[in-house]
């Protein structure tokens, strides 16, 4: 079996002295290794890059430590609504789901949307309703609802602002929406990106995360990227689908497209976020306007790389 493949998943963006304070640094280590290598073992196996990225953002989405699914957000209510999309860069297809509640693996139901649906997104009580339509498991709000969520949920509320995950209410950031993008053996590339949104956002607010173009991209003849930053900011730019336009226009690779594609979010909008890339040749990249950035790669079959940048 070829190992050429690479896998990229990110844990979100932002200031990450917190993290770095309260030394919890080894426990994204932790987890961001362990998930790349069940990426690896799909991927090792000959399996398609779409079911590694499935794989990967569930994993992310189960562990409370990043905002996306158990341990997402609240928004101004105090409740947890998840957006999450997945795209398959072989066929061009995908699904999302927005303004999501109760479902426990929002990617799960957008691979659903994207297989059996004939829609690309489905939103708030259609969604669920989706959902028990193919049997996919509900959680109560308290298996979602985190104590940390809750703390971080009333410093903004007390500051009356929204604000991205890995950030504080009094300044400094954190963002912790999650992605995954692969290519597999045979050249096919996938991006799935998940995340609770903002924290103390406006009740039905829907990010960039499960838009496909601004928040998630994949096309086998370019790259396939995840975002994470104000989604807003990547609505607007559209950012993901510029990165795979400066591969398909200007040639760039990996590495260059995404640092073309911060540049533009950052002269554009005054961004905030970061996105993880992979090319068609198997490059992966990163690149982040926030000071950090949480991810981890495997770059053709080799060693796992982890980093809090
Ligand atoms: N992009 C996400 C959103 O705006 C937030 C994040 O990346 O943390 O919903």
């Amino acid at each position: 079996m070829s190992e050429d493949f690479s896998l990229i998943i990110h844990g979100g963006a932002g200031a990450l002295e917190q993290i770095k304070r309260e030394g919890n640094e080894t426990d994204f280590v932790k987890s961001i290794h362990g998930i790349l290598e069940g990426g690896r073992d799909i991927l090792s196996a000959g399996g398609s890059a779409l079911d590694a990225v499935e794989h990967c953002a569930i994993q992310l989405e189960d562990d409370p430590l990043y905002n996306a699914g158990r341990g997402s957000v609240l928004n101004e209510y105090g409740e947890v609504e998840m957006d999450a999309a997945i795209m398959d860069g072989q066929t061009f297809q995908a699904g999302a789901v927005a303004g999501l509640t109760a479902i426990k693996n929002p990617t799960l139901l957008a691979r659903k949307v994207l297989e059996k649906s004939e829609h690309v997104m489905l939103i708030g009580k259609g969604a669920r309703e989706f959902a028990k339509f193919c049997g996919l498991p509900r959680m109560s709000n308290d298996y979602f609802v985190v104590d940390s969520r809750i703390r971080q949920w009333r410093e903004a509320q007390k500051v009356g602002r929204m604000m991205l995950d890995h950030e504080a209410a009094k300044p400094s950031q954190k963002l912790g929406t999650i992605g995954a993008v692969a290519r597999d053996c045979a050249g096919n590339l996938a991006a799935a990106t998940s995340t609770g949104g903002i924290v103390n956002k406006r009740w039905g607010r829907v990010g960039d995360s499960p838009i496909v173009g601004a928040g998630v991209f994949a096309d086998n003849e370019t790259c396939a990227v995840s975002a994470t930053g104000y989604g807003e900011q990547f609505q607007r730019t559209v950012l993901c689908k510029m990165i795979a336009d400066f591969v398909y226009f200007q040639n760039m690779d990996a590495q260059a497209a995404a640092l073309a594609g911060i540049d533009y979010l950052v002269k554009k909008v005054q961004g905030l976020g970061g996105v993880i890339v992979i090319d068609r040749n198997g490059k992966c990249a990163v690149g982040h306007s926030t000071s950090g950035l949480i991810y981890g790669w495997i770059e053709h079959g080799g060693e796992s790389l982890c980093k809090l940048a």
